[in-house]
């Protein structure tokens, strides 16, 4: 844990606050000489008020303050490029090092902001469908980076919140946001969050946290491929919601399109589901299906699908295929989505069809293809003017 590297100041790499979750944070105020209650404080600066500065945190005694700015930091990824879409849905494109690169996406709705992020760069799974896959697995997130995603993309919506009321004649550039912007926050982005889940369960942890970004549970998604023995084990850390992804009915076309499903399949996965519903006293699983034209979209396979999930508490989110670069797979067309979810609806299955959102700036489901910064990167000083991206 990174409160142990301090012993030596002079030497140790300062630790990023981001990371902590509250017991590993009180540990560390702990080992600066400050009482554990202070990283409550700190906490509440941090993911509140979104203050980065130790300086600024001014009921925090100086002593504290001073050893905070010598052996800590408050440092979240720092921002490549920003995209907004036509529909207000907004990818930043963030620095993993000095070659990778991962992303996060925000969407705007009338009554909520999802923000959706990343916990991998790159992706080991290999679902045929999905534009993360075609890069391969580059590396974890930290938890720093994880929870640094919501942390910034709080600071920067404020920052654009507040522009356009200065923009409005007589509004008061210093007023903060009435409200905070990210309501809810999803495990959707680039990566399987349960194949790095020692870093996922801190950020989670930070996530429901009264004194960090304090959401409640149901705002709070995770979204696995379907890793079984971590489903076990997440249902023992947290209670966030669930969401699964399923995409076939039976387990012959599931190998093809999830092949983790090969590892562990259907029934096994659905097991885990039903487990995780009961330890946590759940209320349902999300099924994610992406709609693939003749490939899991018949009627035969909604009714195939329902068999699986009637009289469990399941809903099924039907995600219209998003296409990227070289993949073999077109979208369903809408009237068979719709075919496809009046079947399941007619079999008592909840469903529902999700919108796509961003797809004109490659923000939607499944086109977050992180990109590699290209090496000929154009810069001018040390100020970059331009990265070049390619698929
Ligand atoms: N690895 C996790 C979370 C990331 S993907 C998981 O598999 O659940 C988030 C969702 O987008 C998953 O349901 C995924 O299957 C879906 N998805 C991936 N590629 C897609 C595409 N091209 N079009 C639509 N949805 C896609």
């Amino acid at each position: 844990m990174p409160a142990a590297a301090i012993t030596d100041p002079a030497a140790a790499e300062r630790t990023n606050l981001l990371g902590l979750a509250r017991p590993d944070l009180e540990a560390f105020i702990e080992q600066l000489g400050g009482k554990p209650f202070r990283a409550r404080q700190l906490m509440s600066w941090i993911y509140k008020r979104g203050v980065d500065s130790f300086a600024g945190m001014t009921d925090l005694a100086k002593q504290l303050r001073a050893r905070l700015d010598t052996l800590a930091e408050v440092r979240a990824p720092e921002i490549l490029s920003v995209r907004r879409s036509a529909d207000g849905t907004c990818k930043w494109l963030l620095r993993a090092d000095a070659s990778q690169a991962f992303e996060m996406v925000f969407i705007p709705e009338p009554d909520r902001g999802t923000l959706c992020v990343s916990s991998q760069v790159g992706c080991a799974l290999d679902c045929s469908f999905c534009a993360t896959a075609q890069q391969g697995f580059n590396r974890n997130l930290c938890t720093a980076e994880i929870i640094g995603q919501v942390w910034l993309a709080e600071r920067e919506l404020a920052r654009e919140a507040r522009g356009a009321r200065t923009a409005r004649a007589g509004a008061d550039p210093g007023a903060r946001p009435e409200e905070r912007q990210v309501t809810n926050v999803v495990l959707m982005g680039m990566g399987e969050p349960l194949a790095n889940f020692r870093n996922v369960v801190p950020a989670l942890s930070i996530l429901l946290d009264d004194f960090g970004f304090d959401l409640s549970r149901r705002r709070v998604t995770l979204s696995t491929s379907g890793l079984v023995p971590q489903i076990y084990r997440l249902a023992e850390e947290t209670n966030v919601a669930l969401a699964v992804s399923l995409h076939a009915p039976d387990d012959a076309l599931r190998n093809e399109l999830v092949p983790i499903n090969r590892k562990h399949p259907i029934a096994e996965l659905l097991d885990a589901c039903w487990h995780y519903l009961d330890e946590q006293n759940g209320r349902s699983v999300t099924f994610e299906y992406v709609m693939l034209d003749g490939v899991n979209d018949s009627p035969a396979q909604a009714r195939s699908l329902a068999q699986l999930l009637k009289g469990h508490p399941a809903k099924v989110n039907l995600i219209p295929f998003n296409p990227f670069p070289g993949t073999r797979y077109r979208r369903s067309p809408a009237h068979q989505i719709q075919r496809f979810r009046d079947e399941l609806i007619r079999q008592g299955v909840l469903a529902t069809v999700r919108r796509p959102r961003g797809d004109d700036i490659d923000a939607a489901c499944g086109q977050l293809a992180g990109r590699v910064i290209d090496r000929t990167t154009v810069r001018l000083g040390a100020k970059v003017i331009g990265v070049a991206v390619h698929p």
